[in-house]
C-alpha cells in the first residue's frame, strides 16, 4: 500500500493563513506590522532565490520585508554594521542572515552579532542555548518545521524512536534538542547518526520516524527501514539530468520511488520540508513583533 504523502505545501499554507490573521489582528488592536529584514550578501543564484521567496511569502502573510544587498566583496565591518544598525531599528522585529556568506566573512561572528530577540532563523548561541535548555525561543526553522509536519498530519513524534541522519547545525543537532523535549508533539527516543555511525541501516531499521538531512541523493533506501515507519525528507540535491531543461532535477535523501511503498506516511522533494521552513521563519518573526508589544510570557 502506498504511504499517505506528507504534504509541506498544503501544511505550510495552513499556518500561513494562521500568521496572515494574527498579523491583521496585530495591526488593529496594536497598530504594528510585524517586519523582517533579510541580509543578502554575494551573488550566490540559490541565496538569491530563497531571499526572494522569503521575500514573496512574507508579504503574502502581511509581513513588511525588505532585503539589503551587500556586494560580494563586503568586508566584516560592513556586514556588521549592517547588522547593528538592523538591531537598532524598530521597523525589523526579525534578522535573517542568509547563509552561505562569501568566504571572507566569519559567519559566526555575524550571527552572534545579531540581537538574540530578533534572530529568527534561531541560530545565535543564546537561542540554541535556550533550545537545549529545554526552554525554547526562537527554535530554528527547518526543525520547526520538520515538527510541525509531523504533529499537523497526526504523526506526533510523542513516545516514538526518531532516528535523524545528519547532525548539522542548523537540521540533525537542533531537531534532536527540539523532538526530546519533555513537551507535547515532542517526547521522542532520538538517536542521531552520522558519518561516524556503524551500521547505518541497523541503525534506521529501529526508526519508528526517520529523518533524512544528509545532503546525500536517494541515500536511504527501503531496505534501511522497517515496514510502517514515517519517513521526513530534509534533503535537497541537485542532480545532473538531461532529460531536463535546466540540465538538473532536485531530490531528497530518501529514495522516494521505492520507499514509498513501505512508508506509512512520507515526505516528498520539493513540496516537504521545504516550504515548511519557510512557513516557520515566518510564525518566527510574528512571534518576534508580539514580544516586542508584550515581552516574552
Ligand atoms: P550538512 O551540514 O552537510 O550535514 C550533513 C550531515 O549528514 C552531516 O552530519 C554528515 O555527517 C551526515 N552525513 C553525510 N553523509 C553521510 C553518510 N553517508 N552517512 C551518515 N551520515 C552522513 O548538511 P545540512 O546543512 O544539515 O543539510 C542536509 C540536507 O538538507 C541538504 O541536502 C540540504 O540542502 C538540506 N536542507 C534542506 C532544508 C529545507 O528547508 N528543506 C534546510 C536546510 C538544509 P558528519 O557530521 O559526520 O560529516
Amino acid at each position: 500500500m502506498a504511504a499517505i504523502i506528507l504534504d509541506g505545501k498544503v501544511t505550510a499554507n495552513g499556518i500561513r493563513e494562521e500568521i496572515a490573521q494574527d498579523v491583521l489582528e496585530m495591526q488593529e488592536k496594536h497598530g504594528v506590522t510585524p517586519g523582517l529584514a533579510a541580509i543578502l550578501t554575494g551573488d550566490d543564484p540559490a541565496s538569491a532565490i530563497y531571499v526572494r521567496n522569503k521575500e514573496r511569502a512574507s508579504g503574502q502573510v502581511g509581513i513588511y520585508t525588505e532585503t539589503f544587498r551587500l556586494p560580494h566583496n563586503t568586508s566584516q565591518d560592513q556586514l556588521m554594521s549592517t547588522i547593528a544598525s538592523l538591531n537598532n531599528d524598530p521597523k525589523f522585529h526579525g534578522i535573517l542572515v542568509q547563509l552561505p556568506l562569501p568566504d571572507q566573512l566569519d559567519e559566526k561572528l555575524a550571527i552572534a552579532s545579531l540581537r538574540p530577540e530578533k534572530d529568527v532563523d534561531g541560530i545565535h548561541p543564546v537561542n540554541i542555548g535556550r533550545l537545549a535548555s529545554g526552554d525554547p525561543h526562537f527554535v530554528p526553522c527547518t526543525p520547526a518545521g520538520t515538527q510541525q509536519l509531523l504533529v499537523r498530519n497526526g504523526f506526533s513524534p510523542e513516545g516514538k524512536r526518531v532516528v535523524i541522519c545528519g547532525r548539522s547545525n542548523i537540521v540533525g543537532v537542533p531537531l534532536a534538542m527540539l523532538l526530546m523535549q519533555k513537551r507535547p508533539g515532542a517526547n521522542a527516543t532520538v538517536t542521531v547518526c552520522h558519518t561516524g555511525t556503524k551500521e547505518l541501516a541497523e541503525v534506521t531499521r529501529q526508526a519508528d520516524i526517520l529523518v533524512a538531512a544528509m545532503g546525500r541523493p536517494s541515500i536511504i533506501t527501503a531496505d534501511m527501514l522497517r515496514e510502517g515507519v514515517i519517513v521526513v525528507d530534509v534533503g535537497i540535491n541537485r542532480v545532473p539530468d538531461d532529460t531536463r531543461e535546466r540540465g538538473y532535477r532536485i531530490e531528497g535523501d530518501v529514495d522516494f520511488p521505492n520507499v514509498v511503498h513501505k512508508a506509512q506516511a512520507i515526505s516528498p522533494v520539493p513540496g516537504g520540508v521545504g516550504p515548511m521552513t519557510i512557513a516557520m521563519l515566518l510564525a518566527n518573526t510574528f512571534k518576534a513583533a508580539k514580544i516586542s508589544i508584550h515581552g516574552e510570557r
